[in-house]
């Protein structure tokens, strides 16, 4: 099944971005059984080397605060917090309004944070 989910991922797009979960930090918590369930070492390892062989720019990134931070003001003053906030599914900030689903959310800041690592990494061209 992670052959096959990777593989369609790998086939259409041209840039994986993904979260650096630490997986065996993880795996010592409560959330222990679903951490291992889902097999995101395995997962990651299995994406980047298929993107690699298709020409597909992966890039890992720290997702420290992406669940907390709001992705439309940056503002992590109203977002749910610590293993209680877990649970929390949906919240809204209280900086701009915007209601965020805490996937998406972190999704979209996952992808603010790969886009600036490549800009970063595009070489300035001097004449
Ligand atoms: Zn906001």
């Amino acid at each position: 099944m992670l052959h096959q989910f990777t593989h369609k991922l790998v086939n259409s797009h041209a840039m994986i971005i993904v979260g650096n979960v630490n997986a065996k930090a993880l795996a010592q918590t409560k959330l222990a059984k679903s951490v291992l369930d889902a097999s995101w070492t395995t997962f990651r390892a299995m994406l980047k080397y298929k993107c690699e062989n298709a020409g597909v720019w992966f890039e890992e990134v720290n997702e420290m605060y992406t669940t907390q931070t709001c992705s439309c003001c940056s503002s992590r003053l109203s977002s749910p917090k610590g293993r209680i906030g877990l649970g929390i599914r949906e919240w809204q900030c209280m900086e701009c309004g915007t209601l965020h689903d805490r996937d998406i959310n972190s999704a979209l800041n996952i992808l603010a944070l790969g886009h600036e690592r490549l800009a970063g990494g595009i070489p300035v061209l001097r004449n």
